[in-house]
């Protein structure tokens, strides 16, 4: 095996798991990969061909994916294809049939239009693995689900002893799950690597729409070029990227842009010329991802919340794919917040909205979090953490401390529950502010006892309080359509109710630079 690593990869020694999963599927075992972008999972199902001189079928998403592997192996004497729907299909396919390639690439349509004489012919001259890549695609839990993917099991009746191999890198335990029964997999050898990107710092900032914050980040990024530094810049949306690329332009940093209401020629134009480091910068859409093989970007900026934590830690995870220190700074503004219907728009089910929602309010906490960030992440996946401060990331680094701040936790909490459950934040905060404004006179709130008693502080004061107390579990942020309410939650209560006037139980919170500034 070691021989086999050397002469085609060129590498001495197995990167951790790597060889464990090559034994298991050269058993016949099912295998289930769950391993950080990055850590190596392709050569997981690239050895085994090169071993038994039998076929490794790879399902996988893109076309340009695909174009950029067959490639690579090529180049490393490794005889691969893939069979798409364009001419060359029934050439390749017929090669394939005869036995002559070592990996097959195809994507999950090609695969299950395929006849059954395909599959028999090539199980004849020998399969060795299917490998099923990106493989939360098959679940409706995960951050990316395709149809065409769960219709995979169709493949498992006919290859009924060919190993199938699903790899993911982000999968929580019930995505996880799903893989496992959708794939049809049997007492499959469940792989998960660690979450844990050591070499990545991750940091949040909010800012309020608008140039000036445009501004100062677009100063930031033409300090990451200067120094010659890869950079990332994710867009939720077409407009966004379009606009931050243009500011780009404007003071003169070359950059790229990239997403999907461009051209496909223009789209690859971009990427390669990134690759190739013409520009440092390229402005994006989610759609610039899978297939970035660019081991030394050095920063991920998010501009906006994006719609999952899955997919945060994976557009995140392309920074440093070389083991240099890198970072990822995750830029917000509240307004991101009302962006969850958008994004529930794909919900084919209740079930499904419930999913794209929890997945979005855990990316919104993520935004609040005043603890170890790296922590949460590792906690959201399922990988048991044994430290409270990982010393990598903004919460981290910064000297802030936690202050008691149960008065204001309090007046903010029993002004929400007098207020009702069905006002967004404005509301309670402009009580405590003492507004006069004519909604404010309307619903009679001037005459609540906490009307004005919180005068001292900022509007934004209040609401990053808020933030903190939506984290901590104290209260509860609902989505309905475009509007958001705020409730007190069943700890917010408890902890109400054991407050008196004069005396309130100790709720520490961190005060965070957005509440001094
Ligand atoms: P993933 O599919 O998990 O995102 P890749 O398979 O693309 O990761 O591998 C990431 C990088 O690590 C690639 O550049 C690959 O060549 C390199 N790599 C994989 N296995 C080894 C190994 N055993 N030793 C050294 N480098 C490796
Ligand atoms: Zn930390």
């Amino acid at each position: 095996m070691e021989s086999v690593l050397k002469k085609y990869f060129g590498f001495s020694t197995f990167r951790p798991y790597q060889k464990e999963i090559v034994d298991k599927i050269l058993d016949g075992r099912d295998c289930l990969v769950v391993m950080a972008t990055g850590s190596g999972k392709s050569l997981c199902y690239q050895m085994p061909p090169l071993i038994t001189k039998k076929t490794a079928v790879v399902i996988s998403p893109l076309i340009s994916l695909m174009q950029d592997q067959v490639m690579t192996l090529k180049e490393r004497g490794i005889k691969t294809e893939h069979l798409s729907s364009a001419q060359s299909a029934s050439r390749v396919q017929s090669a394939a049939e005869s036995g002559q390639y070592d990996i097959l690439y195809m994507t999950p349509e090609k695969a299950c239009l395929l006849p059954s004489s395909f599959w028999s012919r090539m199980l004849k001259t020998g399969i060795c693995l299917l490998a099923v890549d990106e493989a939360h695609c098959i679940s409706e839990w995960g951050h990316n689900f395709r149809i065409e993917y769960k219709k995979l099991d169709k493949l498992r009746d006919m290859l009924l002893d060919v190993p199938f191999v699903g790899l993911t890198a982000t999968a929580t335990e019930k995505v996880r799950l799903d893989i496992i029964s959708s794939l049809k997999m049997r007492d499959p050898h469940v792989t998960v690597g660690s979450f844990d990107r050591k070499n990545l710092f991750y940091g949040v900032k909010s800012f309020n729409h608008g140039s000036p914050f445009v501004d100062e980040l677009v100063e930031e990024i033409s300090k990451y070029v200067e120094s010659a530094c890869s950079t990332i810049v994710y867009c939720t949306t077409v407009k966004d990227a379009e606009h931050i690329f243009k500011s780009l332009l404007k003071v003169g940093i070359k950059a790229g842009v990239y997403h999907g209401q461009m051209p496909n020629c223009a789209r690859e134009e971009s990427h390669r010329s990134f690759i190739r480091d013409e520009y440092y910068v390229m402005v994006a859409t989610i759609a610039f991802g899978m297939g970035i093989d660019k081991p030394d970007i050095r920063y991920v900026i998010h501009y906006g919340c994006p719609k999952s934590l899955e997919s945060y830690y994976q557009e995140s995870g392309r920074c440093g794919r070389d083991g240099v220190a890198s970072v990822c700074w995750l830029y917000y503004t509240r307004s991101d917040f009302i962006k969850a219907d958008f994004y529930c728009r794909e919900a084919n089910s209740a079930d499904q909205r419930k999913a794209i929602m929890d997945s979005f309010v855990a990316a919104q906490h993520y935004c609040f979090l005043t603890t170890c960030r790296r922590k949460f992440l590792l906690d959201y996946f399922g990988q048991i953490c044994t430290f409270d401060k990982c010393g990598n990331c903004d919460n981290c680094t910064s000297s802030r401390k936690e202050t008691d701040m149960s008065r204001e936790a309090f007046l903010l909490m029993a002004c929400i529950r007098s207020c009702g459950g069905q006002w967004g934040l404005n509301m309670p905060v402009d009580v405590l502010r003492g507004s006069q404004s004519k909604k404010i006179l309307d619903a009679q709130f001037d005459k609540l006892p906490f009307h004005g008693l919180g005068k001292e502080m900022t509007v934004n004061w209040w609401k990053f309080l808020a933030n903190q107390l939506i984290v901590k579990g104290y209260l509860v942020e609902k989505y309905a359509d475009v509007y958001r309410s705020i409730s007190v939650g069943p700890k917010g209560l408890q902890f109400l109710s054991s407050c008196r006037p004069d005396y309130q139980p100790p709720l520490y919170v961190a005060v965070t630079s957005e509440m001094i500034g």
